[in-house]
């Protein structure tokens, strides 16, 4: 939508400038988003989904690991402000109760309770966060199904974090700029005061022909990220194979994060 509008606005530039008279085509060929489409090197899915493993984040990863949640927020300079209330959360881990709060059999899983669970936008199919932002700061790709979220056209009405039934929203209370600990990427946008952000499934390294950070830096392989809609993928080929669940099933937002537990 945002790539759209920012298209017409250059053709409207372009036409403003007095070149109204070159065809459409050549217009839309001086535009930025043609070109990022066709990065030879970008991964295409039709839905991304993760399968996150916590066995092997349980078993397999040194006690107390954090390096998914450090590659993410160093990768989208998320600030670290160091309250609760006021926390930024782009991948974090829950208890069991708030992760799986509906589960029936509570005993299905060993030691469930003691666990931590890491946790994510669920870029779910039916995403009520996109049916209630007034300004359509946060849509679903069609392409990909990916939630996006445009920080310039976010109000900070916060409805969409009131329609998120996974907490996966965080609101920039106060100026988050001095709050980034790591050294900043000059190629991922900070926000502002006032601003809804969350996990973007990071369609910037996509678009580059890397996969999520969060996958990357799991030494453990416990994140696996691919296309649902390919039978061959390895996300399609775990939940082929194994038993997963997903967050808050009866609410029928259907997420497209999965959890081996
Ligand atoms: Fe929206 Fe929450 Fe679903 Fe993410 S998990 S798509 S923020 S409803």
């Amino acid at each position: 939508m945002e790539s759209n509008r920012r298209s017409f606005l250059k053709i409207g530039g372009i036409c403003a400038l007095g070149l109204g008279a070159l065809p459409v085509v050549e217009a839309l060929a001086a535009t930025d988003l043609p070109k990022v489409m066709s990065e030879p090197r970008a991964l295409v899915g039709k839905k991304w989904g993760m399968v996150v493993d916590m066995k092997k984040c349980w078993e397999k990863g040194k006690p107390g690991c954090k390096d998914c949640m450090l590659a993410c927020h160093r990768t989208h300079n998320v600030p670290d402000i160091g309250t609760v209330k006021e926390e930024i959360k782009w991948i974090w881990t829950e208890p069991f109760e708030c992760t799986f709060p509906t589960l029936d059999n509570e005993f299905s899983v060993e030691n469930a309770k003691e666990r931590p669970y890491i946790v994510l936008c669920n870029h779910c199919t039916n995403p009520p966060c996109v049916r209630v932002c007034p300004t359509q700061a946060t849509w679903k790709r069609p392409e990909d199904g990916i939630v996006m979220m445009d920080f310039h056209r976010c109000i900070g009405c916060r409805y969409c974090m009131a329609a998120c039934p996974y907490g996966a929203r965080s609101f920039n209370f106060r100026e988050p700029r001095p709050f980034i600990q790591t050294e900043l990427n000059m190629t991922f946008p900070t926000r502002d005061r006032g601003v809804v952000e969350k996990c973007n499934f990071c369609y910037e390294r996509l678009a580059a022909g890397l996969i999520p950070a969060c996958v990357e830096a799991c030494k453990c392989q416990a994140l696996c990220f691919g296309d649902l809609e390919d039978p061959n993928s390895d996300v399609r080929k775990l939940l082929a194979s194994r038993f997963t669940m997903r967050r808050k099933p009866e609410l029928g937002t259907q997420p497209n994060v999965y959890y081996i537990v």
